[in-house]
């Protein structure tokens, strides 16, 4: 009978599952939330949990847990689930399997059951099975298994509200299973034996018991090391284990995981009906043969890239830009201006409002039609599975500097934002490979910068600007393998850590999901827009607007003057010695695109053609490029290098790489110039 409590009470869920297999999917549905859907492993890091909003009766909390392959405590992911499992307590697991990759998924489902907790598989993808043409007996996987399974496909929401029944309906059961019959007689016996004499030691009777001899079976170090056995308890569990293993002559684990194996496929054998033989080659395999071909992967993975810089930064995503500049400089900046002469407005507030806050925020938002652009073809990229496969392509050149694939997946994520990437690089393993992955990530040029690139080709680039644009991001690249060279052989040096990934296969992406991406872009840059750059262009204003007694003077006596022409000097052998160009990378510390809205401040009037020639306006972006990221990065860096001296490296690394190579290109431009 169920009290009165019990159906108040809280529900927590977590959901587990292989990387890919939905989960993201499945709790952005679950709870309406807009977390980044991604096509690739190490997209969900941390767990974050939400509520389920279409069960009203009740309330149940769902925790999206990073995608594992096991439990086994070697890889953070594995770590933050399985203590998040053993220790959190939820009430109910939900575990994803991806119906398109039965076997491996079951695989997780098999230690998931060992835990001895009320669980529900949710059979995701049953869209993709369908299409194939493929049956699943789901009613013998119920019974073979001993777990409920109910199949959904998440981003089609169906099969959601029976699977949130059946949680509900475990809960208030509060039954749980154990999967019996998964192990030899000879295994299960010595298992038994092990849980018995833990249950002795540890004088309880509690349902882990079972995975903690299994786990002691393994020889998993954090289970043994958590129990402080005596020496007389280790060999009476090692005399029960080594029954086992001596007479089977390999590793435990390895036993464990084998056995695992051959029950999955005997169950899969039976409850799934093919279509296709098994050796059936699917057209994702056959997009693969070329995609990921030995000679052709990198010349294709660069004329992807290519395409799309031709169309961000070409016919289209100009015309985007024109109209948007249009609209906003020339409609709305003249009405408003207008507006302020007709009401009399005082000179200073109808120059703050027109040549600081519509000249410098209006600037840089006028790229964001431009920069939707180009983040809609990298989630299409993302979305359709490509993602993926060059990260796996990049696997083997990376291998060179001495990093794996899996750090391509930061540093993909570095062209978008600095700040996730970072973030992203807490799933490799060991800290030298994630401080030096870390270190070069600032190198992939991010999107803030786009706005500053925009806004110097349009003045000095115009038809050739994809080329110009490509060039920089090549040139960020080649920046981060140097680095990657320089310190491998030197601080960083450490050990290649294996890379195993697998290829999802390739999804024709959906409207749905290639709206959030895109439109959480979009929020960021205009909470951005309305923020930091708003303050920046008006205190930048301000700065130029007066002088050191609050006088209004002209900008070339300001506060801002003085302070750039102190720090110009610097930027001489760089070609862009003038305090403007100056005090506007400044402004980029705060954020990226400030450095757009300062110029834009500071030139109204003089044009930027005047102060800067193509060369030296090539050599800034080559600054922007490469120096320091910005304050938010930087706060990212610092928390994950785990260390203030590394931090510090990075900054003056980078400042120093920066000034270094833009005076390069300078000089050696200057002096080609004057050959030709
Ligand atoms: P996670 O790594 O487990 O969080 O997986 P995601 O939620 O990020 O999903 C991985 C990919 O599978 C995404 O491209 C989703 O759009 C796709 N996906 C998720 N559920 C389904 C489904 O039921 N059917 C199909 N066809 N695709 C799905
Ligand atoms: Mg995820």
């Amino acid at each position: 009978m169920q009290t009165k409590q019990t159906q108040n009470k809280i529900i927590s869920v977590v959901l587990a599952g292989n990387p890919n297999c939905g989960k993201t999917t499945l709790f952005n549905q679950l709870t309406g939330s807009k977390q980044y859907v991604g096509n690739r492993p190490g997209v969900t890091v941390e767990k974050r949990t939400g509520k389920v909003r279409s069960f009203l009766e009740r309330d149940i909390y769902v925790t999206d847990l990073p995608g594992i392959y096991s439990l086994s405590p070697y890889t953070p992911e594995e770590i933050i689930s399985r203590n998040c499992l053993l220790y959190d307590e939820p009430d109910v697991i939900i575990n994803i399997v991806d119906a398109s990759n039965l076997e491996r998924n079951l695989y997780l489902t098999t230690q998931l059951a060992e835990l001895a907790k009320p669980m529900v598989i949710a059979l995701n993808m049953c869209d993709i099975v369908e299409k194939k043409g493929d049956i699943i007996d789901v009613g013998y996987l119920e019974r073979q298994l001993g777990i409920p399974v109910i199949p959904i496909s998440a981003s089609r929401n169906t099969g959601i509200d029976q699977l949130i029944e059946k949680v509900v309906s475990l809960y208030d059961s509060g039954k749980y299973i154990i999967v019996k019959n998964i192990y030899s007689h000879e295994v299960d016996r010595s298992l038994r034996e092990i849980e018995n004499l833990f249950k002795e030691i540890q004088q309880n009777n509690n349902t882990h018991n079972r995975w903690t001899a299994i786990k002691l079976f393994e020889g998993d170090s954090v289970t043994w090391g958590h129990y402080k056995f005596t020496k007389a308890q280790k060999e009476r569990i090692n005399m029960y284990i080594n029954k086992v293993c001596a007479s089977k002559n390999t590793d435990c684990e390895m036993i464990i995981a084998d056995e695992r194996y051959k029950y999955i496929c005997s169950v899969t054998q039976k409850a799934v009906t093919r279509k296709q033989p098994a050796d059936f080659i699917s057209i994702s395999d056959k997009i693969d043969g070329i995609i990921t071909n030995r000679i052709l992967a990198i010349p294709i993975f660069f004329i992807i890239m290519l395409v799309i810089f031709i169309i961000t930064f070409g016919a289209p995503g100009t015309f985007l830009r024109d109209s948007a500049q249009y609209l906003i400089t020339d409609v709305f900046g003249n009405a408003i201006e207008r507006i302020l002469t007709a009401l009399n407005t005082a000179n200073w507030a109808k120059s703050l409002v027109v040549d600081g806050i519509i000249a410098g925020t209006g600037s840089v938002i006028s790229f964001l039609p431009q920069i939707m652009l180009l983040f809609t073809m990298l989630s299409l990229l993302e979305e359709s599975g490509y993602m993926s496969r060059a990260a796996f392509i990049m696997d083997k050149p990376l291998q060179y500097i001495g990093l794996s694939g899996k750090a391509f997946v930061p540093m993909l994520l570095g062209f978008g934002c600095t700040v996730p990437a970072v973030l992203a690089t807490r799933t490799l393993e060991n800290i030298k490979s994630k401080r030096m992955t870390i270190m070069l990530i600032p190198f992939m040029s991010c999107s803030a910068k786009m706005p500053v690139y925009m806004l110097l080709i349009s003045y000095f680039f115009a038809d050739k600007g994809f080329l110009v644009v490509f060039a920089i991001y090549l040139l960020g690249i080649t920046a981060a393998i140097l680095t990657a060279l320089l310190f491998n052989n030197t601080a960083l040096k450490g050990k290649k850590a294996p890379f195993v990934m697998e290829l999802p296969p390739y999804h024709i992406p959906t409207l749905k999901s290639l709206k959030i991406h895109v439109a959480e872009r979009m929020k960021d840059f205009m909470i951005k827009a309305g923020t930091i750059l708003l303050g920046a262009s008006i205190l930048i204003w301000f700065l130029q607007s007066f002088d050191f007694s609050f006088k209004m003077v002209s900008p070339d006596e300001s506060m801002l003057a003085i302070i750039g022409k102190f720090i110009a000097p610097v930027f001489s052998v760089c070609g862009f010695g003038d305090w403007r160009a100056s005090v506007s990378l400044l402004t980029g510390i705060a954020a990226k695109e400030s450095v757009a809205s300062t110029l834009s401040v500071l030139y109204n009037g003089t044009s930027i053609a005047n102060t800067f020639t193509p060369l030296s306006a090539f050599s800034f972006l080559v600054f922007i490029l490469l120096y320091t990221p910005c304050i938010a990065a930087l706060s990212a860096i610092h928390k994950e290098m785990k260390s203030a001296k590394w931090t510090a490296v990075t900054i003056i690394y980078q400042i120093f790489a920066a000034w270094l190579a833009s005076a390069l290109v300078f000089q050696v431009g200057t002096l080609i110039l004057n050959l030709i």
